[in-house]
């Protein structure tokens, strides 16, 4: 990974990249950054120059044997430690070696943007808690006594220390605190009140920024060759998270599709107040219904989640916080046409009845009830618009 490719601002990198120049390099370091943003890209990429043996002015040279081996993540002084759990191929006494290998593809298939839920997902633990364990910790403390191969720095990176498992961590202070010559730890994590306080008064920060939009826009036009609306639009909705928004990108079909429907909803049950039985289109109505129930009750429920998105976002425009509004072009025209029948003293009971539906399909109750109940619920509330 060059520093070239890393989406972080500009100043970050200049003061990693002088760090190494004028050695003032820390020996336990923590990269923390919001999901979403490019915090372990920029680990593999300061570590990648240090080991550089040909290092320019503001990157790697990205050809040397050193380079080669970041390349592939095959460094053999750069040691990857992340949390892991049973699985179905490891029965008893997980430990990271085990599963290094799966971990590399995994980093290098997501392009560097990797996420603790996906990583969850892969390894089978849907459900199971994955930690870094005493056993990570023992191996790590084992190889700190061995010398580095290249006779240069032996680097541990640490993905997610917030699953150090507690009583496991005392093994490791000592050794992040004195540490063999030419040792570092860069330690990675999304969130500090998470981690452990004897650790974090270890290491030195790093912070890294939430992504902002333009960077989002232009990545995403850049990596799937769409158009800079699209880009935009998309990043409009992703909240600072590039992975949200590979996702949305991922899922953009399905999301037109969401919309589609939620505007047939919406001027199905404004023509019903209205009085304009024509364009109820009840029967209509119900088949769309039943298309959402065909789906699983986790499609079931997104669906209902894309609605509560949409009425908090006509009830932005509506107090005269458009600048808060996170939706797409085509969304902001059907915020527009809802924006007269959604108000304070509606949205409420209109969250409320959403909420519920969320409950009762969870609780496996009947989704075509569930699904008109809540279509005659909001009806309802659009009238109490005043
Ligand atoms: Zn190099």
């Amino acid at each position: 990974m060059l520093f070239k490719d890393v989406l972080v601002e500009e100043s970050l990198k200049r003061q990693l990249i002088n760090l190494v120049k004028e050695n003032r390099i820390s020996h336990a370091q923590l990269f923390l950054g919001p999901p979403g943003s490019h915090k372990f890209a920029l680990a593999v990429a300061y570590a990648q120059y240090l080991c550089c043996e040909n290092r320019g002015d503001d990157d790697s040279c990205g050809v040397c044997p050193s380079c080669v081996q970041f390349s592939k993540l095959s460094h053999p002084d750069f040691h990857l430690i992340f949390p892991n759990c049973v699985t179905k191929k490891v029965k008893k006494d997980p430990d990271y070696k085990q599963f290094t290998s799966e971990f590399i593809d995994f980093i290098l298939q997501q392009d560097y943007q990797i996420d603790l839920n996906d990583w969850n997902a892969l390894l089978g633990g849907e459900n199971k808690q994955t930690f870094i364990n005493a056993r990570d910790c023992s191996n790590i403390i084992a190889q700190n006594s061995i010398r580095s191969y290249s006779g240069g720095y032996k680097i541990y990176l640490l993905w997610m220390v917030e699953k150090l498992y507690p009583s496991a961590a005392p093994k490791l202070l000592k050794t992040l605190e004195e540490p063999e010559n030419k040792t570092l730890f860069i330690l990675i994590a999304e969130n500090s009140d998470n981690i452990l306080p004897t650790i974090l008064s270890r290491t030195q920060l790093v912070k890294i920024p939430v992504l902002n939009k333009d960077t989002i826009q232009s990545q995403l036009a850049k990596k799937y060759n769409i158009s800079e609306e699209m880009a935009a639009d998309i990043a409009e909705i992703a909240d600072g998270n590039y992975i949200n928004a590979q996702k949305i990108y991922q899922d953009n079909g399905e999301l037109k599709e969401m919309l589609r429907q939620f505007h047939f909803f919406m001027d199905s049950s404004i023509a019903n107040i209205n009085n304009d039985l024509e364009k109820v289109k009840f029967i209509e109505l119900l088949d769309l219904f039943n298309t959402i129930i065909s789906q699983e009750r986790e499609g079931q429920k997104s669906f209902i989640r894309y609605m509560i998105r949409m009425f908090r976002n006509i009830l932005l425009l509506n107090t005269n916080n458009s600048a808060l509004i996170k939706a797409t072009t085509d969304e902001k025209k059907v915020i527009q046409l809802c924006s007269p029948y959604i108000r304070l003293q509606n949205i409420s009971s209109i969250m409320e009845a959403c909420n519920q539906a969320i409950y009762h399909i969870e609780r496996n109750g009947n989704s075509s009830l569930i699904f008109t109940d809540l279509y005659l619920k909001i009806t309802d509330y659009l009238k109490t618009k005043k």
